[in-house]
């Protein structure tokens, strides 16, 4: 049910989007300038109410900034190698148990679950990351049961739509898909495919959101559909940069997220959008922005946390 109100956010995106472009006709009515930041922006914005003014406002709307990229942590991925290991939480445990970061002056900042039974690292430096891989790669009680690696960020994604539901747990409901994918379309063991999350589809089927091979999406990339048993299945290149619907942060998902609270879409507040009482929508992200950045140029922040329209966010799509 979680996933599903990510789906109504999902969609609420367009509802956003009318929004404010119906205050932009309204221009900067009284009531929209709430906050002192909105204030600041609309100030900066619009010329409008040329009071004793010669002449039109010359100053246009601004259009999207591009942003610089982000400055990243250092990921690492460690994956079990053959069955010995049952769960992300057991390959934590015996990480944890072997290797001692502290001792290599390396800063693991978080240990999250992953795909197929693996957990991701956030390192502090990549310096750091390159000697907590090594230890991990080259360790005699971890070698042959799991890999560390930088995370393959480029592999292309895809949706696959409404894929049957078989009742089991997610690594059931995920192994079974893999092998059905696999099977169907002659894939071999060596091409990359890694089901990332799904989200639910119609009625009793959901849809699917593989990583796969860079080889093998372009031998389907032409297609919209792949074999599946004996049918097919219709799927979609998928852009999406990972988001969370949780803390609205990006590069995790709400099942992974550390957040002890559900924050609002449409507001700055520790609150679920559903509860949202703010009289104008404000985006976190880029009032985030606009707080650690206090020179330079300043972003537009009357705009929903999930709008298309975000700066933050159409930085993050350009980078996966
Ligand atoms: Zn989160
Ligand atoms: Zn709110
Ligand atoms: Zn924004």
């Amino acid at each position: 049910m979680e996933q599903g109100s990510d789906l109504q956010k999902l969609s609420g995106v367009t509802g956003s989007r009318r929004d404010s472009s119906t205050r932009k006709t309204k221009g900067t009515s009284p009531q929209s300038d709430v906050s002192g930041e909105k204030m600041e922006i609309a100030e900066k914005s619009s010329c409008s109410e040329p009071v004793g003014m010669v002449g039109p406002p010359l100053v246009q709307r601004p259009g999207i900034p591009t942003l610089p990229p982000r400055q990243l942590l250092s990921t690492l991925v460690v994956t079990p190698i053959g069955e010995t290991i049952a769960s992300s939480a057991q390959l934590q445990t015996l990480l944890e148990s072997m290797i001692h970061p502290q001792n290599m002056g390396v800063d693991v900042l978080s240990c999250l679950p992953a795909a197929n039974r693996g957990v991701l690292l956030c390192i502090r430096t990549p310096e750091m990351r390159y000697i907590i891989e090594t230890a991990i790669n080259i360790h005699t009680g971890l070698k042959d049961v799991c890999v560390a690696r930088e995370p393959r960020g480029r592999n292309p994604r895809i949706l696959v739509y409404d894929v049957p539901v078989t009742g089991g747990n997610r690594e059931t409901e995920e192994a079974a898909f893999l092998q059905k994918l696999r099977y169907s379309n002659s894939i071999s063991d060596e091409t990359d495919i890694r089901a990332l999350f799904w989200r639910p589809g119609r009625g009793p089927f959901q849809h699917w959101v593989p990583s796969v091979a860079p080889e093998y999406f372009h031998t389907i990339k032409d297609t919209n559909r792949v074999f599946f048993g004996f049918g097919s299945l219709k799927f979609r290149e998928y852009l999406e940069p990972t988001r969370c619907y949780k803390c609205l942060k990006f590069g995790h998902l709400r099942a992974n997220c550390g957040a002890s609270q559900e924050l609002c879409t449409k507001c700055t507040g520790a609150h679920s959008y559903k509860e949202c009482t703010a009289p104008t929508v404000v985006c976190r992200h880029c009032t985030e922005y606009n707080r650690r950045r206090r020179t330079g140029p300043r972003v537009r922040t009357d705009h929903s946390a999930i709008s298309v329209r975000c700066p933050i966010y159409i930085r993050e799509r350009k980078k996966s």
